[in-house]
């Protein structure tokens, strides 16, 4: 497929991609838009001037959720429309280029869909040992990891869009050779490479929603990043979990990419082993090849390359979270997120977080002569860029991005 719009063949919103989000420009409300190449589609131009066909209240708005509640039959229907238009010569889209297209760098991106719940899980088999391993030496993996996507409800409030500044949160610390815990900023400040899936079907109360049905209940996906202070992590996690050392930001990124727009990069989930529970059990390919890369980017702007994973490595697989999540009988609502949990890899520099990397901050990992992090530092960005890659078609994210600025 090509377009009659002129998109550089390196872009992450090719013509198969073709994602939605919310934006602004000047001084024009946030409504909705669809990435294409360098440019963003205005779509509720195009609902005014009938090139689409929607209810008032669903291009106009400041979050996507009214548009998703139309049904991916819908929704599927309008991004298929505009990926023909964009094909065709003899498009509608031409008459209206100019006040309908406009150049990336012009609009503000906001957060695309009003997050009524977020879970993270912990699906990563590399990641969990890895981790396991620092804090339980002898019983890395515990015993209900391979029987159960191990989960926890984050906060959705503090859920942020990419380029938001992340300020370094303050906390109860144990330092190693103190008894008793002392009050300052972070001094381990990481991230957490992840994907988001955006709840597109909203289930009922006492439902359970099959691992066959699961992905219809998905809009589509966003890159993630799961800020966490390790240090008041550690001092707050028993028993009942992450607390402060993870709501104080979550950053997402702004392009909502479809299911139905990584279909083509469909690969199979790594072997079970022991098999999952019949309520988990599934059929086909559930898992994504969708490449992740991690920028360290300091405050002089040297950007360096900290870390290469795939989203394909992940244990348990979208349909198996949604399964598991619902068989208690839990809804899901439409803009809810479901994250992936930290993303790592079983190759080299394939971990999705500096604890990881850094093996807890023991071995800092050296981005050139006499710089070195084990933690992320004030004035330090850190960019999580995605993209998926096949036969020459090309689908990706973009980026989520933040700086850490100091505490207040
Ligand atoms: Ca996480």
């Amino acid at each position: 497929m090509n377009s009659w719009l002129n998109i550089p063949s390196d872009s992450d919103f090719s013509i198969y991609n073709l994602p939605f989000g919310i934006f602004s420009i000047g001084r024009k409300s946030p409504r909705m838009g669809v990435r294409i190449g360098d440019f963003v589609i205005d779509m509720e131009q195009l609902r005014k001037f009938g090139l689409i066909e929607v209810p008032r209240n669903v291009c106009n708005q400041a979050y996507l959720n009214n548009f998703i509640n139309l049904g991916k039959k819908k929704t599927n229907a309008v991004r298929l429309q505009l990926q023909e238009w964009l094909i065709k010569e003899k498009s509608p889209l031409k008459r209206y280029f100019k006040e309908a297209f406009y150049p990336i760098e012009s609009v503000k991106m906001h957060l695309p869909v009003k997050v009524g719940d977020y879970t993270d899980f912990y699906s990563s088999l590399e990641h969990a040992t890895n981790v396991g391993k620092m804090f339980r030496p002898d019983n890395p993996l515990v015993a209900n990891w391979k029987y159960i996507p191990i989960a926890y409800h984050g906060r959705a409030s503090s859920i942020v869009v990419s380029g938001t500044p992340v300020v370094r949160p303050k906390g109860q610390i144990k330092p190693a050779d103190s008894l008793n815990p002392v009050f300052s900023p972070t001094k381990e400040m990481d991230f957490e490479v992840e994907i988001g899936a955006i709840i597109g079907k909203n289930s009922l109360l006492g439902e359970n929603i099959s691992t066959e049905d699961a992905e219809n209940y998905i809009f589509g996906l966003v890159l993630f990043n799961d800020w966490s202070a390790r240090d008041i992590q550690r001092w707050e996690y028993q028993p009942l979990g992450p607390f402060l050392g993870k709501n104080f930001a979550s950053s997402i990124s702004p392009w909502v990419v479809t299911l139905e727009a990584l279909a083509h990069f469909r690969t199979a989930t790594p072997v079970q082993d022991p098999l999952p529970l019949p309520y988990l059990a599934f059929e086909g390919k559930r898992n994504f090849d969708i490449k992740l890369a991690v920028n360290l980017i300091t405050k002089d702007k040297k950007a360096y390359t900290i870390s290469n994973t795939n989203f394909r490595y992940m244990y348990w697989n979208l349909a198996q979270q949604i399964a598991h999540h619902t068989i208690n009988g839990c809804n899901l609502k439409i803009g809810d997120i479901i994250a992936s949990g930290t993303i790592s890899g079983p190759i080299p520099d394939s971990s999705g977080c500096l604890l990881e990397l850094s093996i807890g901050g023991k071995q800092p990992i050296v981005l050139e002569n006499n710089l070195e992090r084990a933690f992320l530092e004030d004035g330090d960005t850190l960019t999580i860029g995605g993209f998926s890659e096949k036969d020459g078609i090309r689908v990706g994210f973009g980026e989520v991005s933040g700086e850490i600025v100091a505490s207040r």
